[in-house]
């Protein structure tokens, strides 16, 4: 079976609507995804009625924004109920500060180029988690830069002049509202030094001390070693590991199921969570 835990839609900085990441897919010859999008659910729905229609199984996520002294964490968190109070607020302040925190980076922005926030707010589905990558296919368009990827290189990448950062909550604490809310918490790329500064394996073990139950080892921005390395720490924390795609449609190279997990983490995941006490299910087809 081909599991692929770890995509975007357009509910946040994906190019696809979520029926159409269900559908890839489809085509991707995966049996299983999980939709995680940047610090929402809102995708959740259309992805559960397409998911449905097609015939493959669909795992509820979400991928929560995490900061810790400067450093950002991402933190995948699965089949969590989307309504509980303590997850929902933090997700909420992140939004916000993420959306002024994209106007502050293009007011910079313009005063070097002819960019505005329209052109920005052109690039965003109306509620989506809104991140550089919108503020990416702004400057696409207006041909500043060919592509995300230079647009990172070039503008949006931490460090450079234009770049601010946004309010997230730290790693420990998402990690307890994400088992608070009866979803299982795995940590995303944690050695991706590509992306940016990582923590040290003390903050991936206070985690797990606080309920981190998996490491995505497998994923592209990993390097073989930082793959070992991420076998044997999680080896030695208890913790089971995942590999995926990162999949963002068009805005990225990654390509679904490049990377996938296996069905007996998947069915720990599924157990984990039903241990708790609230919380969504798998749902098969
Ligand atoms: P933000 O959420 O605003 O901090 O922006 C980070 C997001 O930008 C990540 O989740 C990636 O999806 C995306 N990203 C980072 N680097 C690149 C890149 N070089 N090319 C395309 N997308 C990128
Ligand atoms: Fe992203
Ligand atoms: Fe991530
Ligand atoms: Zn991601």
């Amino acid at each position: 079976m081909r599991i692929d835990l770890h995509t975007h839609s357009n509910a946040s900085d994906g190019t696809q609507l979520p029926a159409e990441v269900v559908t890839s897919a489809v085509e991707a010859n995966l049996q299983v995804v999980a939709l995680t999008d940047h610090d929402t659910t809102a995708g959740w729905g259309e992805a559960a009625e397409a998911a449905a229609a097609q015939g493959i199984a669909l795992v509820r996520g979400i991928e929560v924004s995490c900061n810790l002294a400067g450093i950002s964490i991402h933190l995948l968190g699965y089949l969590q109920d989307p309504t509980a109070p303590g997850l929902l607020k933090e997700l909420e302040h992140a939004r916000e500060s993420r959306e002024t925190r994209a106007q502050t980076i293009v007011e910079r922005l313009s005063k070097d180029f002819d960019l505005h926030w329209d052109d920005v707010l052109e690039q965003i589905e109306p509620g989506a988690t809104v991140g550089r990558p919108h503020i990416a296919d702004a400057m696409t368009k207006k041909r500043i830069v060919a592509n995300r990827g230079e647009a990172f290189a070039k503008y949006l990448k931490e460090g450079s002049p234009y770049y601010v950062t946004h309010y997230a909550p730290e790693p420990v604490t998402a990690v307890r509202l994400v088992k608070e809310a009866g979803g299982v918490a795995v940590m995303a790329h944690p050695f991706a030094k590509i992306r940016g500064p990582v923590v040290d394996d003390s903050v991936i073990e206070e985690m797990a001390a606080a309920g981190l139950a998996g490491l995505e080892v497998h994923h592209r921005d990993h390097t073989a070693r930082q793959v070992q390395h991420g076998l044997e720490l999680a080896a030695s924390l208890g913790l089971f590991v995942t590999g995926s795609s990162d999949y963002h449609g068009e805005g990225k190279p990654n390509e679904l199921g490049e990377n996938t997990t296996d069905l007996a983490v998947l069915q720990q995941i599924e157990a984990l969570a039903m241990a708790l006490p609230r919380g969504v299910e798998v749902l098969w087809p």
